[in-house]
């Protein structure tokens, strides 16, 4: 028998701890239905941490990240740490596991479910049925490149400086993870930048095309300059099958692609790093929104985010796709069925609390994956 799956729980902050604690639920179902096993374990990241340890990620649990198959994060923040110096903020905690791992393809699924076609503020026709992938560079681009900072200038005015900078290998490994994930979807792919005023964007283009070439003629590419793409994700979004892109135009659309769905509730993400000799890429996993102060505590939090981020760990780190389109069914039949966390609350529907969410999806699965 294959040997247990290593899954650090890294809940954090605010919401994180109630819509991990359904994500729990939805594992031990795995296991008990599907033979499946997994060795969880539970750190504190973020405020928690500093509250306990004094900094938002101890190097134990940095260590733990490192050693597990892969992690599952809740979110991080809140007012109670907002005056911390900055490199103890809870937010640090995040940003030193994406570095360390070296995470440098970010995953942001755009996923329309049918039921909640109406919450999007775009006309259903346009939206329903959307599937589509954003895949950001993560760890490159303007956001570390240098020289960077303020400067004053002779005459007492001030510059600011951030400098675009991508290196071939850069471009090259998050094209593949584009080019892999199209694979396993419709076999398309369109890359994002700014070759027509940007050097870094002539090479972007350049390279993701001969990779393309090279390691993936089945593949249909096409290039298109990030502005257009703006337009076109709100003009006609279902065009697209998967995007690359990098770090800052993909900051911006993949916000705009989740905008899309209508709630942040629902909008899982994934994280990912090179492969090692098995394949085995290190991972990180976790919902979009953040910790959520203002309704924490109290059983209001839409699960599903971190519900479908399960389903990406499964998908992609474990090889379990089936177990992923059973948890994407569940969460579509529960909407089917008028089920509402307050976020995505509708006329007409049942508004629901975080755990009977749950127990919502429990039941679902039992009913369609016995
Ligand atoms: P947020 O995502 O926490 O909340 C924005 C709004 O959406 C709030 O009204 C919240 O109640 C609602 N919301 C978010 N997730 C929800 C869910 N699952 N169910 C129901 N409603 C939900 O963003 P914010 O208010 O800008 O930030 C709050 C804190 O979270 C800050 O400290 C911020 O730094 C932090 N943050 C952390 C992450 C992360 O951990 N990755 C991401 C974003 C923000």
């Amino acid at each position: 028998m294959a040997s247990n799956k290593k899954i650090l729980f890294l809940p954090g902050d605010g919401i994180g701890s109630e819509v991990m604690a359904e994500v729990r639920r939805i594992l031990e179902w795995l296991e008990a239905s599907r033979a499946l096993g997994f060795d969880i374990t539970e750190d504190l990241v973020g405020g928690a941490s500093y509250d306990a340890h004094g900094t938002p990620l101890t190097d134990d649990t940095m260590n733990a990240a490192m050693n597990a198959d892969a992690v599952l994060f809740g979110s991080v923040g809140g007012p109670k740490w907002d005056d911390l110096d900055f490199s103890l903020k809870p937010e640090r905690g995040l940003l030193r596991l994406r570095k360390e791992m070296d995470l440098f393809a970010n995953l942001r699924p755009a996923i329309v479910f049918d039921a909640l076609a109406e919450a999007s503020t775009l006309k259903p026709e346009i939206i329903s049925g959307l599937d589509i992938m954003i895949v950001r560079e993560l760890t490159g681009g303007i956001y570390f490149g240098e020289p960077r900072g303020i400067e004053t200038l002779e005459d007492g005015t001030r510059r600011g400086i951030n400098t675009q900078v991508y290196t071939t290998s850069e471009i090259e490994r998050v094209a593949r993870v584009g080019f892999e994930l199209a694979r396993k979807r419709q076999g398309r792919v369109c890359s994002a930048e700014k070759a027509n005023v940007m050097e870094s964007g002539i090479l972007w283009r350049e390279d993701v095309q001969r990779i393309r070439d090279e390691e993936y003629p089945d593949i249909e590419l096409t290039h298109m300059y990030a502005d257009n793409a703006a337009m076109q994700l709100v003009r006609n979004p279902k065009q697209f099958d998967v995007i690359v892109t990098d770090n800052l135009f993909g900051d911006i659309l993949s916000d705009e692609a989740a905008m899309l769905t209508g709630s942040l509730g629902m909008l899982p993400s994934a994280s990912l790093g090179a492969p090692d000799g098995t394949g085995q890429r290190r991972a990180l996993y976790e919902p979009v929104h953040g910790s959520a102060p203002d309704i924490a505590g109290r059983g209001l939090a839409n699960p599903l985010a971190c519900i479908l981020s399960l389903g990406m760990m499964l998908r992609y780190s474990f090889d379990l796709g089936s177990e992923a389109d059973l948890i994407e069914t569940a969460v579509s039949n529960v909407l089917s069925e008028g089920l509402r966390t307050a976020d995505i609350m509708q006329p007409g529907k049942a508004k629901v609390s975080t755990s009977v969410m749950g127990d919502a999806l429990l039941r679902e699965l039992d009913e369609i994956g016995a």
